[in-house]
């Protein structure tokens, strides 16, 4: 079989890693984003924003122009900056620690869980008088121990800001991820559980911080557009540091609000697929499930399995297993400290053996909202 770019996204293939669901209200929204006379930082990006915060329950929430921004910015709000240093997870997506290094902070490399978010007695052993802020990753969606986390936090002075780029809908103890720290990081990103493209989101309690990532995501200019045009002059406004253009234009926000509309069904859509899976894979020798915990709301951004030492092949002999018969399944993720620039430029103080070992373990299977019984049971099958 011939592998082209984008086959893994592709429909024509036996079944996708993923598969993008944009509806025909979406384009309508889209489309009439198209026509409005202000087409980016204008109304349908606040409307965004407003649905947003309510959804997560925070106070403010600001739209930018993806997760990585949203990251950049919200360390930046906190102060953090050169000689500080921000423990984050082993195992996440490079724009975690990417966006410390654009800060100007180094990133501290701390071990996983079995249920591969970051974990506490990590955290603590990599504490210095330099660690100015935790950043956990709430992994596939499943949220943090935000409890401990907090504590820590706490105890230590530290800053807590949440990566939330999987964890749209999901909540810990009741609450909303990304209300627990001075901020949470949202990512919608086609991959993620809502998309607008391209585009982010920061959630804040905080009216300092949301002003400040406001000012910064538009050149640092001091102004909003609405005042400079219905009081004085338009040109007179001021900039006290160098900022960004990290806007979230009007027709990515109309697609993202359109999308938040059915967040709650694109989510437990994929919980029956998650559910689904289990229920096949659950007593497979060799194969270790994700656990759902009884009562949680969960995004279920992504399905992974463990494949141990008694199953009857390789983790790599199985990718190849089902990439020859058209199957997309991936890793999440590479861990960090194996890549060169995080190698030149993260710090680690302790052991990272469990993100070593879960590495050679893990694989994603395709899973996505609307996928089939049909082609589940097609990847089943090539497991079991
Ligand atoms: C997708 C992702 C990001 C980055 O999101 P973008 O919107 O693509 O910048 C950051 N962190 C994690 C864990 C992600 O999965």
């Amino acid at each position: 079989m011939k592998i082209t770019d984008g086959d893994a996204f592709s429909r024509s293939i036996g079944v996708p890693f993923f598969s993008p669901l944009i509806t025909k209200k979406d384009k309508q929204a889209v489309l009439k984003a198209l026509e409005s006379p202000l087409l980016t930082d204008g109304p349908i990006l606040r409307e965004f924003e407003n649905a947003f915060a309510k959804f997560a329950g925070a106070k403010f929430a600001i739209g930018v122009s993806n997760a990585t921004s949203a990251l950049h910015l919200t360390i930046k709000s906190a102060g953090i900056g050169n000689g500080d240093e921000v423990i984050i997870p082993d195992m996440t997506f490079v724009a975690t620690a990417s966006s410390v290094l654009l800060s100007g902070a180094t990133p501290v490399l701390a071990d996983i869980n079995d249920d591969l978010n970051i974990s506490v007695k990590s955290i603590e052993k990599s504490i210095t008088s330099k660690t100015k802020a935790i950043l956990p990753v709430h992994f596939a969606g499943k949220p943090c121990n935000m409890t401990d986390i907090g504590r820590i936090a706490k105890k230590n002075n530290l800053i807590v800001i949440e990566d939330c780029a999987h964890a749209i809908g999901s909540k810990y103890n009741k609450r909303h991820v990304g209300t627990f720290g001075s901020a949470g990081c949202f990512s919608f990103y086609p991959t993620k559980n809502i998309t607008s493209i391209e585009g982010g989101m920061i959630t804040t309690n905080s009216g300092k911080i949301a002003k400040y990532i406001s000012t910064l995501r538009n050149h640092g200019i001091l102004k909003s557009l609405k005042e400079r045009y219905t009081h004085g002059k338009p040109w007179d406004y001021d900039v006290l540091e160098p900022g960004y253009n990290y806007r979230l234009d009007e027709i990515r926000s109309a697609l993202g609000l359109s999308q938040l509309e059915r967040i709650n069904k694109l989510n437990s859509d994929r919980k029956r697929a998650f559910e689904y899976y289990n229920s096949k894979l659950d007593n497979v020798k060799g194969i270790s499930t994700p656990k759902i915990q009884r009562d949680s709301t969960e995004a279920f951004h992504l399905y992974i399995i463990k494949i141990k030492k008694d199953y009857k092949i390789s983790r790599d002999a199985l990718f190849r297993k089902m990439l020859s018969q058209g199957i997309r399944t991936s890793v999440h993720y590479k861990p960090l400290h194996k890549f060169t620039v995080f190698k030149k430029k993260a710090k680690i103080y302790d052991k990272l053996d469990n993100s070593e070992m879960t590495y050679k373990e893990v694989i994603s299977l395709p899973f996505y909202p609307q996928i089939s019984r049909i082609q589940q049971d097609q990847v089943i099958e090539c497991i079991v």
